[in-house]
């Protein structure tokens, strides 16, 4: 695959003042474009200055949504190479999100070779500090235009960039969490395991409502029984009771998280047992009432782990842990960190050098 470069004439040296750094905010000064059509199917691979898009008003994904993204980060690592982490498992699930988006999926190893050469290219652009990350963010929309309802025949990749602040900059800051009890993500057949910006649309009312009355996140039961918990906000969900783990299985209806697999993968070499599927809401009350629910997370990319210090469910609240981080999230985040930091020997192959 040849990528062509558009180099930026007079380029600004990049200078990063890492105090002030945000999420998602400040963007690199490249990005990354492909297209499709069906007769040269994906083509045309270039890094080009970050731009403004032209589309028309009637362009198929503003109406009918037909688009999916990814998440992921490239790390500084002290010898001032870079790290990206587990990128086949994000190749693999930008695969199913548009095959379930009826997009024509992408290689995976176009995508691998793709954010590479992109990473490659912004490099400038990878904070220093530990904690802070380049955030990528690759994603495909449908440019057809008009009003019918089909599917598109052309598209375009893209891969833009953000140099982003540890999500919390004083540690691991305990968040409370609303169970949301009639607004459902997913159900059986839906998109949930799909990275598709429609789940994020459909999850927004109940994850304001939650904000505006000091929860940090949603948390969705499943979409049948509105009994059994499965994700939060942007995060897969971990619970300890009676120092066993729990975890909902990705069956369909939950995104399979590259950092929920990675903890499930630290957990088996350890020896660490977890039980993946069904944990009903009602028994993780029960459990936070007598005082046997030890710790509970959400793990995701941006955040790495996020304690929860407080749930609350049909008007009635739990504290975790004394609202305080427990030892298993932090241990959890000094592993998967150390890996993905290269602070430590990847017993595991899951980092790629750029
Ligand atoms: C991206 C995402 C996650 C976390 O996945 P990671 O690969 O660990 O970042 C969890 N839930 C939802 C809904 C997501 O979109």
């Amino acid at each position: 695959m040849e990528i062509q470069f558009s180099e930026i004439k007079e380029r600004k040296e990049v200078i990063l003042n890492e105090d002030d750094l945000d999420f998602g905010k400040v963007f690199a000064d490249y990005m990354l474009e492909m297209d499709y059509d069906m007769v040269k199917g994906w083509h045309d691979v270039r890094i080009v200055e970050h731009h403004p898009l032209s589309l028309d008003p009637q362009c198929m994904v503003l109406d009918y949504a037909q688009e999916i993204f990814e998440g992921l980060k490239a790390y500084r690592c002290d010898d001032q190479s870079i790290n990206l982490f587990r990128i086949d498992l994000n190749a693999k699930r930008f695969c199913n999100s548009a095959i379930r988006m009826a997009i024509p999926p992408l290689e995976e190893e176009t995508f691998v070779e793709c954010v590479k050469a992109y990473v490659d290219k912004v490099r400038d652009w990878v904070p220093q500090r530990f904690g802070n990350t380049l955030y990528l963010r690759p994603f495909i929309i449908a440019t057809d235009n008009g009003l019918g309802v089909r599917a598109s025949r052309t598209f375009k990749f893209m891969i833009i960039a953000s140099p982003s602040a540890a999500y919390f900059k004083t540690g691991l800051d305990p968040v409370d969490i609303f169970v949301e009890e009639k607004d459902i993500r997913s159900a059986p057949g839906l998109t949930g395991f799909a990275k598709c910006g429609g789940n994020y649309a459909i999850s927004l009312k109940a994850g304001t409502w939650a904000k505006h009355n000091g929860y940090s996140q949603v948390l969705w039961l499943d979409g049948i029984e509105h009994k059994y918990v499965e994700e939060v906000g942007s995060m897969n969900i971990f619970f300890m009771i009676d120092h066993e783990l729990y975890t909902a299985a990705c069956t369909g209806t939950v995104l399979p998280g590259v950092t929920r697999q990675s903890i499930l993968d630290i957990c088996e070499e350890k020896g660490i047992r977890v039980h993946v599927g069904k944990l009903a809401i009602s028994d993780i009350m029960k459990a936070g009432k007598e005082g046997r629910l030890n710790e509970v997370f959400g793990c995701g990319t941006a955040a790495v782990i996020s304690p929860v210090g407080k749930l609350t469910y049909e008007g009635d609240s739990v504290i975790i842990n004394q609202h305080k981080t427990g030892d298993f999230s932090k241990e959890l985040y000094t592993a998967l960190t150390s890996i993905q930091w290269g602070k430590i020997p990847d017993p595991y192959g899951w980092t790629t050098k750029v």
